[in-house]
C-alpha cells in the first residue's frame, strides 16, 4: 500500500505577482494566513519563499523569521524554506534561510534554465548547501529540475553530504525546461535511491496532470500559486487554499490518505 500522500503548497515563490493572481499572499502576515488555510485544508508542508516590502523577492533572515514565527504561532505546518531564492541571487544570499533552522529547506540540484533566465548550481556549491543543512539538522528537498539533476544528488549522497530518508522534487515544466509527461515523471522515479520519497512539482498548466501522475505512482504532490495561479482554463484560484482543497479531494478520491505533519515528521525523519 502506498504511503500517504504529502501535500506541499507553495504558498508564493518568487516569480509570481499580484497582477497575475490578485490573492497572491506577499507580506509575512499574509503568508502566515495563507499557510494558515492551507493546513486547514490538508497541506502538512509550507514552501516558504517571503518578499520584501515593495513585494520583490528577498532572502532577508529578519523577514524569513517574521514568516515562520508567525506561521509557527498558527499552526504546527513543517517548514520548507527555499534556497532556490530568485533569478539573480548569490549563493550566499540564498542560504541564509537555513541558519533560522526550518524544517526542511529546497536544495536545487544542478544549474537549470528558466525562461530566458538562468539559476546557476554548480556542484561545489551544493555541496556547501548540503552541508549546511546538515549541520543544522534541515532536511533537503533535492529539487531536480532535470534528469542529470538526480545523478549529481547521487554524488552528494555518495560523499556523504546527505543522508536517508531523501526527499526529492521534480520540477518539471518551467520554461525551457523538461515538460511534464507521465513516462517522463516514471523515468526520474526510477533513478532514485532505494526507498527514496518524492513530490510532483508541475509548473503552471502542468500542476494538475501532475498531480494525478504522482497519485497514480504512489508520490507526493505540491499546489499554490508559486507553481500555478488558475483553478481551471482562466480562472484564477480564489486562494492556495482552494488549490489544496481540491488536491486532498482527488488524492482522498483516489484511495489515498493525507499525511498530517506529525507523519511527515516522522516519515523523513525531521528534527525535535
Ligand atoms: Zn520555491
Amino acid at each position: 500500500m502506498a504511503d500517504k500522500v504529502i501535500i506541499t503548497c507553495a504558498v508564493t515563490g518568487a516569480e509570481t505577482t499580484r497582477a497575475q493572481n490578485p490573492a497572491l499572499p506577499l507580506t509575512p502576515a499574509e503568508i502566515a494566513d495563507a499557510a494558515y488555510d492551507a493546513w486547514l485544508a490538508g497541506a502538512s508542508v509550507l514552501h516558504l519563499h517571503v518578499r520584501d516590502a515593495e513585494g520583490k523577492p528577498t532572502q532577508d533572515l529578519a523577514v524569513f523569521k517574521d514568516a515562520i514565527d508567525r506561521v509557527r504561532a498558527k499552526c504546527d505546518i513543517v517548514i520548507e524554506t527555499t534556497t532556490g531564492g530568485a533569478v539573480g541571487m548569490t549563493p550566499q544570499e540564498r542560504l541564509q534561510p537555513v541558519t533560522l533552522d526550518p524544517d526542511m529547506a529546497s536544495l536545487d540540484c544542478g544549474t537549470v534554465n528558466f525562461g530566458d533566465e538562468f539559476i546557476v548550481n554548480t556542484l561545489p556549491m551544493m555541496r556547501e548547501f548540503a552541508s549546511l543543512m546538515r549541520e543544522h539538522k534541515v532536511r533537503p528537498t533535492l529539487e531536480c529540475f532535470d534528469l542529470s539533476h538526480v545523478y549529481a544528488s547521487h554524488m552528494l549522497i555518495k560523499e556523504g553530504l546527505v543522508e536517508a530518508p531523501f526527499h526529492y522534487g521534480f520540477v518539471l515544466n518551467v520554461p525551457a525546461g523538461v515538460v511534464y509527461e507521465p513516462d517522463v515523471l516514471e523515468m526520474f522515479v526510477r533513478k532514485l535511491p532505494q526507498g527514496a520519497h518524492w513530490t510532483a512539482m508541475g509548473i503552471g498548466r502542468a500542476n494538475l496532470p501532475a498531480v494525478y501522475g504522482a497519485l497514480a505512482m504512489g508520490g507526493n504532490i505540491r499546489v499554490g500559486f508559486e507553481d500555478n495561479v488558475y483553478y481551471s482554463r482562466g480562472v484564477l484560484a480564489k486562494s492556495n487554499a482552494e488549490l489544496v482543497e481540491r488536491a486532498a479531494r482527488i488524492a482522498r478520491e483516489s484511495g489515498r490518505e493525507i499525511a498530517r505533519p506529525e507523519d511527515v515528521r516522522a516519515m523523513f525523519k525531521l528534527r525535535g
